[in-house]
């Protein structure tokens, strides 16, 4: 079959193997970036299932829901955003709306500037644009450096737009500090270049600073992507964008081309969840396990990773969200991968997120996931991780 250029050289993704294992018992995963099952809430969402199938109607194509449109609405304004249920575009995940605006705002030749390593489904999504992306550089550990980033707008050519994680940043863990997200917007705003803001884990505040989202700082050029994937549940496929109305447009025309219509029946259930109050709960109760499992992390990684058998270890203390970026020197995470499976432990090797090349650094760096792990995963993996890349 004749296939076009960019699926011909499409590859496999570096997760299929990570998800290919997930599922097995004897196996600790700090590989998927999952929050807490027990805390998500399963049962009110079973009672909105139920109340909304009492109805045949609700398994007709409806319109987008405005119940959950006002929902996300009242969840943004705790954030310090102020947006109406009509700016709320609703779309099937995160990851869709990544798509979905890569189509609508790269150019073949196109770049899009990055932080130095980032989520690994952006760079997934820019494949068929003819785009690329181009990471800024940042010190390790960090995301893009501003002065840097200031050079490389000045400098030009203009690129499409910026995509970064102000919270909770995948897979570094870290959240920017406000003066940084102040400038970073500002000078998004003094080069005309749009911002596009994944959030999936700003919900994910461990530590309660709630610093307002790029977005609450210039709704207007600061596009925001949010998801229901780690406060609901991943398999909800439930996102949002909050973009200005010329591309919400533009958004619902390509969105139509590849699916008739966003999963409206678990629109409609999330939307009776939010209306009754019902996320809060569980959120809380994330947040507050999510707590505990970042402590045990720590902890671990402090026991086992210490010198002298790792003098130079070095991992970063997340703020928000579910990852802990490990760094080493002299391993290559990747290659040790299969190992460390077959040991029962498995972890995103630094690489998976690089830009372009990978750096040397990145070969020696792992992202670990604590989300979905309780305290004996926790303890047991990492001890397991440190026996098989010490050997
Ligand atoms: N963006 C980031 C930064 C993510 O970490 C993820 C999930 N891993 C996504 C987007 C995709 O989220 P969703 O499940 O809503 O498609």
């Amino acid at each position: 079959m004749r296939l076009t250029g960019w699926a011909k050289r499409a590859e496999t993704h570096p997760l299929r193997l990570l998800l290919d294992s997930e599922g097995r018992s004897d196996l600790v995963s700090f590989a998927i970036g999952v929050p807490p099952a027990d805390s998500l809430p399963s049962r009110a969402l079973a009672r909105a299932f139920d109340r909304l199938l009492a109805d045949p109607q609700a398994l007709m194509l409806n319109p987008p829901s405005h119940e959950l449109r006002r929902g996300i609405t009242d969840l943004m304004a705790k954030r310090g955003v102020d947006c109406g249920p009509n700016t709320v575009f609703l779309t099937d995940g995160a990851q869709q709306a990544l798509d979905l605006l890569v189509r609508l705002l790269v150019r073949p030749g196109d770049e899009v500037l990055v932080d130095p390593v980032t989520y690994t489904g952006m760079l997934m999504a820019l494949q068929p644009s003819g785009g690329r992306a181009s990471g800024v550089e940042g010190g390790a550990g960090q995301t893009m450096d501003l002065d840097a980033l200031a050079k490389r707008l000045e400098r030009g050519p203009r690129p499409a737009f910026i995509y970064t994680m102000a919270d909770g940043h995948n897979p570094l863990g870290v959240s920017m500090g406000l003066d940084q997200r102040e400038r970073l917007v500002e000078l998004g705003h003094r080069h005309g270049v749009p911002i596009v803001e994944d959030d999936p884990y700003g919900w994910l505040d461990l530590d309660e600073e709630w610093l307002p989202p790029l977005h609450a700082l210039n709704p207007d050029e600061v596009i925001y992507v949010g998801t229901f994937s780690k406060i609901a549940g991943p398999a909800l496929r439930c996102g949002w964008i909050l973009a200005p109305q010329g591309l919400r447009a533009k958004l619902s025309l390509v969105r139509d081309l590849a699916a008739i219509d966003s999963a409206n029946l678990v629109q409609q259930a999330l939307g009776d969840l939010l209306g009754r109050g019902e996320l809060e709960a569980s959120l809380t109760a994330t947040r507050v396990e999510l707590r505990r499992r970042r402590a045990w992390m720590l902890t671990a990684l402090a026991d086992h990773f210490s010198t002298p058998t790792w003098p130079s270890a070095t991992w970063t203390s997340p703020n928000a969200g579910l990852f802990v970026w490990l760094q080493l020197a002299g391993v290559d995470a990747a290659a040790r991968l299969p190992a460390a499976i077959e040991r029962g432990v498995a972890y995103v090797p630094g690489s998976a997120f690089a830009v372009g090349s990978s750096e040397a650094e990145l070969e020696s760096a792992l992202r670990l996931s604590f989300g979905g792990c309780d305290r004996a995963a926790i303890d047991i993996g990492v001890e397991r991780l440190a026996e098989v890349l010490r050997s």
